[in-house]
């Protein structure tokens, strides 16, 4: 469908099978497990041998919808949908990691994802090696037989850091380690992953793409950009299924025994989600641009931090692959923790909530929230400050936004 546009994609992806009933959206079958003819049949299915659906842990129609429409959308060779942005991460990673591995990363991370390096894995014997991913010599001293993965996100949140990937990914192209981006903060519409030499895509669904925060999701998506022969897991692997090594692993094998596929009733609605993503996300990014470069004029704010401002260190960088939208998040530097909760319990339209990107404005404050287990000195090697406010910038009018921020100062 390559002649026709983004939101045509997303709109006019066909079901894999004609619906009963011409039904014109995918219905949502809220189902566990399916009937078969014959036993023959049925041997034919669980062996992989046709690709009938067997069980919804597994694969599911409408789940299956959802992952075509993202598919279409990207140019990628799969999409596996989970039930959540970390359920996500941790299958991915779980393909490509096993005892002995090590995965190369900064510091700037979703608290979650920082976690899930440091502890979870950790104690199955895969090591994490922290490192300053915009310092190429530092990402190229930290790689070697052992890496399964390099792993960033395309703008860190709360620090607001771009990494440039098209030196990323000729470090890791040259030494045969596959680059995993989480691309959660700018979505499709603006950011072509394939085109920046990403090997696998990670989105938390549950942002942007639901449409409204009505649900939790995740994805990995898999360009077949990669030789899986130079990956120490899959590299036997690699020698039967080829390119399609990682998605075969992933779906035969990971995904399965850990049991987090998406639910049809959540594919449904982010489904619909997808239907306004790009509507939405110009509104949004917009109102945001607007909103930043009028608090950029307020003296009681510290620092505006957005990669859409002019006056920010990462401008130029964050034009060149995200284009003029660079996603509808921002934070604010006041002078101290206090001023913080202050100026936030004064808030009256903008709520105090975690997430992103729901169509309602939200704030938090990340060192004592998301970070707040973390020791102070955790905190301080990940660059998240005491005086930081998060904003996510929902649908709501500019000027609303701005006099609720101005008053609450
Ligand atoms: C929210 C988020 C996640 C985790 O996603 P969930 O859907 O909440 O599990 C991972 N990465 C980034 C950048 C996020 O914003």
């Amino acid at each position: 469908m390559d002649e026709i546009s983004f939101d045509g994609k997303i709109l006019h992806t066909p079901f894999a099978k004609p619906d009963a009933y011409g039904a014109l959206s995918m219905p949502v079958y809220q189902n566990a497990a399916y009937e078969f003819e014959s036993a023959e049949q049925m041997e034919l299915a669980f062996t992989g041998k046709v690709s009938d659906h067997t069980y919804s842990r597994i694969t599911n129609p409408t789940v299956q919808n959802f992952e075509d429409r993202v598919k279409n959308i990207t140019g990628s060779f799969g999409v596996t949908a989970m039930n959540s942005g970390m359920a996500a991460i941790s299958n991915a990673i779980i393909t490509l990691a096993q005892t002995g591995s090590n995965i190369v990363t900064s510091r700037h991370l979703f608290g979650n994802t920082y976690s899930f390096f440091a502890s979870t894995l950790a104690a199955f014997g895969v090591e994490t090696r922290f490192c300053d991913l915009t310092n190429s010599y530092e990402v190229e001293s930290h790689i070697d037989a052992n890496t399964c993965a390099v792993f960033l996100e395309i703008i860190t949140n709360p620090q607001m850091e771009v990494v440039d990937l098209k030196v990323l990914s000729e470090i890791t192209k040259k030494n045969g380690v596959p680059l995993i981006a989480d691309t959660t903060i700018v979505p499709f519409c603006n950011f072509k992953a394939k085109n920046w030499g990403i090997n696998i895509e990670i989105v938390s669904s549950t942002k942007y793409i639901s449409g409204g925060a009505t649900s939790l999701g995740g994805l990995i998506i898999d360009y077949a950009n990669f030789d899986w022969l130079s990956s120490p897991k899959l590299h036997n692997f690699a020698k039967e299924f080829g390119m399609a090594a990682f998605t075969t692993k992933l779906r035969k094998e990971i995904h399965r025994n850990l049991g987090a596929y998406m639910s049809p009733q959540v594919a449904y609605l982010q489904s619909l989600g997808l239907e306004t993503l790009s509507i939405r996300y110009d509104r949004a990014t917009d109102t945001c641009k607007k909103l930043v470069e009028k608090l950029e004029t307020l003296s009681e704010i510290e620092s505006v931090n957005y990669t859409g401002l002019n006056s920010n260190k990462y401008f130029q960088l964050s034009l060149i692959q995200f284009g003029d939208r660079p996603g509808a998040m921002f934070t604010i530097n006041l002078a101290s923790r206090e001023a913080c909760f202050r100026f936030m319990n004064k808030l009256k339209i903008v709520k105090r909530a975690t997430n992103l990107f729901d169509n309602k404005t939200l704030s938090i404050h990340p060192a004592s929230t998301i970070f707040g287990t973390f020791t102070p000195e955790v905190r301080k090697e990940m660059n998240v400050s005491d005086k930081t406010i998060r904003f996510s910038v929902g649908l709501e009018d500019v000027n609303d936004l701005f006099n609720d921020i101005k008053k609450a100062l």
